[in-house]
């Protein structure tokens, strides 16, 4: 029996679930581009951006491009051709920015992590105390590593800063937490953060996102590594509307940015967005808890204080985890992430791990149904587990 026919869930982290009132805003003849509804719309994307971001003052540089993109719009704005970063890496995303600025002629240091814990802030703050002449431009970190599902503490990367009176600006990737979990530009003394549209902002692929704070606006002034497409100066302020995209601008997916802005920040509110993430994620918790207690499953970060709100990568040895992506959509519609980067080089484990989403347009029952869909793979394919994983899914709504 396939249970799979009616409405599908894709679990994956990114992209994620577009609401039907994005998909009906997108939906519409192409939009004049010099006059009319659309460019009388940007002032309040941009505003609408910086409430995102929690920031008052940043400015906000739109392009089409996906978070690969983004990555590039900050490092050619940041950096001179053998200026030097430190990079941090907890996954493959971190580790992507850095060859991406390496690629781009910046000097890299890599401070490697690994594949389960954050980043550890003392060895940041020795790595910065010993650059005594401050050659080190930026700090480059991923919020959360959507690979290994780790958050990074920004806060506490600002604080060692500040401690040594470092003045390289700190630079955040935020593909993955941007709208799901706290994220706070201007409290964190973020200098520079990038995201994209198809992860927490619930929209398609399409868009990359850079924010500066103004110390990294005037900072950049003397950078050679952007070119006129990438430079954020001539694309942010007060300039016409087609400026602000070095050309056309990406017309439909900015209807559809007005839309998931504005259920987002003006309908549930970014806090109960923030809380309704933090609920799934204890959610999803729960069920891994139980299922760890009796079998070979576990899940990749072991303290919750540092697991992302917004997906969670898990492994499930003896090829279970591939076994059960293979059997969850053929037979309940649900499709979960395939694990990314877990497997170093020469170790023989793939298909030992996944990875679900529960970021941007998802909510309870959708969560508690990839979990029993789940429950229902494993069962299916004999895969040894504890028991009580939907039963503690439900609690952990319920108590939320
Ligand atoms: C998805 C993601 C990216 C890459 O974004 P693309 O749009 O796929 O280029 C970068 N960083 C993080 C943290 C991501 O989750």
């Amino acid at each position: 029996m396939s249970g799979a026919s009616g409405r599908a869930y894709l679990a994956i982290p990114g992209p994620t679930v577009v609401p039907e009132r994005v998909l009906a805003a997108m939906h519409r003849p192409s939009p004049d581009i010099y006059d009319g509804a659309l460019v009388a719309m940007m002032p309040g994307l941009i505003r609408d951006l910086r409430r995102l971001a929690v920031s008052d003052t940043a400015d906000v540089a739109i392009y089409i491009a996906n978070g690969h993109g983004a990555w590039e719009a900050a490092i050619a704005n940041m950096f001179s051709r053998g200026d030097r970063a430190l990079a941090l890496a907890t996954g493959l995303f971190g580790s992507g920015w850095a060859a991406h600025a390496q690629a781009m002629g910046v000097k890299v240091d890599v401070l490697d992590f690994g594949l389960r814990a954050p980043v550890d802030l003392a060895r940041v703050e020795e790595a910065l105390a010993a650059d005594r002449d401050h050659a080190v431009r930026a700090v480059l970190v991923t919020h959360v590593d959507t690979a290994t599902s780790i958050r990074n503490d920004i806060a506490g990367l600002r604080a060692v800063l500040d401690r040594l009176g470092h003045p390289a600006l700190l630079a955040v990737d935020a593909v993955a937490s941007l709208g799901c979990e706290a994220l706070r530009f201007d409290d964190w003394g973020v200098d520079v953060m990038i995201a994209a549209s198809q992860k927490g902002l619930m929209l398609p692929p399409g868009l990359g996102f850079v924010w500066f704070s103004r110390r990294a606006r005037r900072l950049s002034l003397g950078s050679d590594l952007a070119t006129p497409y990438w430079d954020w100066h001539a694309r942010t302020g007060d300039v016409e509307f087609y400026r602000h995209f070095a050309g056309t601008a990406p017309t439909h997916h900015l209807f559809g940015l007005r839309e998931a802005l504005t259920m987002l920040l003006d309908e549930e509110g970014l806090g109960r967005a923030w809380a309704r993430h933090a609920a799934l994620a204890r959610a999803v918790w729960a069920a891994f808890d139980a299922w760890s207690a009796g079998g070979d499953i576990a899940m990749n970060v072991a303290d919750p204080a540092c697991r992302s709100h917004a997906v969670t990568a898990a492994r499930l040895g003896g090829g279970a985890a591939q076994r059960l992506r293979d059997w969850v959509p053929a037979h309940a519609g649900v499709t979960l992430g395939v694990g990314i980067g877990m497997v170093r080089p020469g170790e023989a484990a793939a298909g030992d791990h996944l990875r679900i989403a529960h970021m941007g347009h998802v909510n309870a029952h959708m969560t508690l149904g990839a979990l029993a869909a789940m429950e229902a793979g494993l069962a299916a394919l004999g895969v040894r587990r504890g028991g009580g994983a939907l039963e503690a899914a439900a609690a952990a709504i319920g108590a939320a």
